[in-house]
């Protein structure tokens, strides 16, 4: 098992040390962004387990990283706030933040609401066929957290390195052509150069394929497009 991991936001650098300390001693891998535009950095290219998520940042809050995130990802929020009033917000309808945390607090106590959330999110059964994670091989494909693991090992993909991906591997052995492929997971809306496909094909294989050079599973069809044999 992998241990779960957690990003921290949170632009007080003495809390979130703290809060990191005492995850990384329960085990929890760790990331700290102090500031709501290097948060959504990180979070384009990967999605915690759980996300910890102060409300006062500058320039970007806590609230609106919360709906933008939520329109790709359902990955647990525990929300950090210094205000009581601030509570019905974060837990109602308009954010639907897992859990919140008031300042002050203690570690400890987060660790415990950490613990519980992910206790509970995991259990929670999903409704939905595609939010059950995929298995193919030694590869897994979490659609919830958008997360992609090698045998255990969390793989570092851009989020159209992870939707090319998770198409190509829910359709094993159908061949889709690059114009297909641009269509379904870059979208119609802007020009996007066909040569995209194949240079994004070259990263995943480097990121998936025992050698590169010579895939198993991400396969090229000389004169038609790709396709993804278990
Ligand atoms: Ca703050």
């Amino acid at each position: 098992m992998k241990n779960k991991s957690i990003l921290i936001v949170e632009d007080e650098p003495n809390i979130a040390e703290v809060v990191s300390l005492y995850l990384v001693r329960a085990d929890f891998q760790v990331r700290v962004a102090k500031d709501g535009v290097a948060a959504m950095e990180i979070l384009e290219k990967q999605i915690p387990d759980l996300l910890i998520l102060d409300i006062m940042l500058p320039e970007v809050d806590g609230f609106a990283i919360t709906r933008w995130l939520r329109e790709r990802s359902q990955v647990p929020i525990i929300m950090l706030t210094a205000r009581r009033d601030e509570i019905d917000r974060i837990t109602g309808l308009e954010l639907g933040a897992d859990d919140y945390v008031v300042k002050p607090f203690s570690p400890q106590e987060l660790v415990s609401r950490v613990r519980a959330v992910l206790r509970r999110t995991n259990q929670q059964s999903p409704s939905e066929k595609e939010t059950q994670p995929i298995t193919s091989g030694d590869l897994t494909i979490s659609p919830m957290a958008r997360t992609v693991t090698l045998k255990d090992e969390l793989l570092s993909l851009t989020a159209k390195e992870f939707d090319l991906l998770t198409l190509l591997v829910t359709h094993p052995r159908q061949v889709f052509t690059r114009d297909q492929l641009l269509e379904r997971v870059w979208g119609e809306s802007e020009y996007i150069d066909p040569s995209t496909v194949t240079v994004h094909i070259r990263r995943l294989r480097e990121k998936i394929e025992q050698d590169p050079s010579s895939p198993v599973h991400l396969l090229t069809v000389w004169g038609v497009g790709y396709k993804y044999e278990s």
